[in-house]
């Protein structure tokens, strides 16, 4: 099959809409037909070249969703008509990881780039066209049938994109990965896509305060219509001084959904005894911040990483849908602005300008 989707020939230029071949499902693949696709931060660092070692020319997107369009030998689960919603984290079946229900941190995960096994479903002049996960650009993909997960067919499709990466993160990063219980109070920094996710996670744990904190007020705004009880704008006001006002002696669980070093190191600081602090943002490849053991050990807090929101998609993408369509969860609102496909380029200066709650590329 040919299709035209943008491909990222070299970091900070322009993607180009170019036609490529597109190989048929193998075993245990399947062909999605995209609806649409979320522009995603992680992709942005491949697109400005801020994370290095992304082979190129490569079709990006890691969030998104579709109708299965044809299946290889091998399926399961899937026909063609099923509604599904990708994920980046396709189960391996096999390692412990996946056993214990967290696909995220498959040992067999394929090289960036690449499919299992080490060979690209995208070719353009006899050249392999590289995949950014499962390349959710491409308005045809293949992935693991693993990779694809159901949703009934009621759930409006386009807005359902969302959930693949930015709503599963946050929800995920407050409910699993800081298990932070009701009543117990957490600051959310960066409130964007993943942030406000994570505000909403917050809100279904009974969490207060809910405090948001960002350098732009616009996003402070957008944290309240999701549920933040506070906000905070660290360039206006002292942020050690305001969460210590709010909570006494710290908050419970700090959530660092922007690849900010300053903020991780911020969040610490303001972190209660026996807080957590979950990091979810990624920052530039190489970049570190500085923690002091003392902070640490004296006062049992505790910092953790979060990939996916510690989730497994299988279980955790159906659970969102109901979320949404029992009124508990808002994804419609996430989406300021609807893109078409080749005006990529436009979503993601958009988004690097923090314009966006999240830009959807619908197809
Ligand atoms: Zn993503
Ligand atoms: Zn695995």
């Amino acid at each position: 099959m040919l299709i035209t989707a943008p491909v990222l020939l070299k970091p900070n230029e322009r993607m180009q809409m170019m036609e490529i071949e597109l190989d048929e499902p193998g075993f245990g693949e399947v062909r999605v037909k995209m609806v649409a696709t979320g522009v995603c931060h992680s992709c942005l660092h491949a697109y400005d070249g801020s994370h290095t070692g992304i082979p190129m020319p490569i079709v990006l997107g890691d969030e998104g969703s579709g109708i299965v369009d044809a299946v290889g030998e091998g399926c399961n689960n899937l026909k063609p008509g099923d509604h599904v919603i990708i994920s980046w984290a396709p189960d391996c079946g096999a390692c412990k990881y996946c056993a214990l229900g967290f696909p995220s941190l498959c040992l067999n995960t394929p090289p960036i780039g690449k499919m299992a096994g080490g060979t690209t479903r995208f070719h353009h002049q006899g050249q392999d066209v590289y995949h950014y996960g499962p390349a959710t650009y491409g308005p045809y993909i293949i992935v693991p049938e693993a990779g694809a997960v159901w949703v009934r067919p009621d759930f409006p499709l386009e807005v359902a994109a969302l959930i693949g990466c930015s709503v599963t993160t946050g929800f995920g990063a407050v409910v699993n990965s800081a298990a932070l219980r009701a009543g117990q109070s957490v600051a959310i920094f960066g409130c964007g896509g993943v942030g406000l996710n994570a505000v909403q996670g917050a809100v279904a744990t009974g969490a207060y305060p809910i405090i948001g904190v960002d350098v732009l007020d616009s996003k402070l705004e957008l944290a309240r219509e999701f549920g933040a009880t506070h906000t905070i704008n660290p360039t206006k006001q002292d942020l050690f001084e305001e969460v210590m006002r709010l909570t006494g002696h710290g908050v419970d669980a700090t959530i660092i959904a922007v690849g900010a070093t300053n903020a991780m190191k911020q969040g610490l600081d303001i972190l209660a005894k026996q807080g957590v602090e979950v990091v979810l943002g990624l920052p530039g490849t190489g970049q570190t911040f500085p923690v002091d053991p003392a902070l640490l050990m004296s006062g049992e807090r505790r910092i953790v990483g979060s990939r996916y929101g510690s989730s497994n998609p299988m279980v955790e993408f159906p659970k969102m849908v109901e979320l949404a369509m029992a009124g508990k969860l808002k994804i419609e609102e996430l989406v300021t602005k609807r893109y078409d496909l080749d005006e990529a380029d436009e979503a993601f200066r958009a988004l690097a300008a923090g314009e966006q709650a999240r830009g959807l590329i619908v197809f």
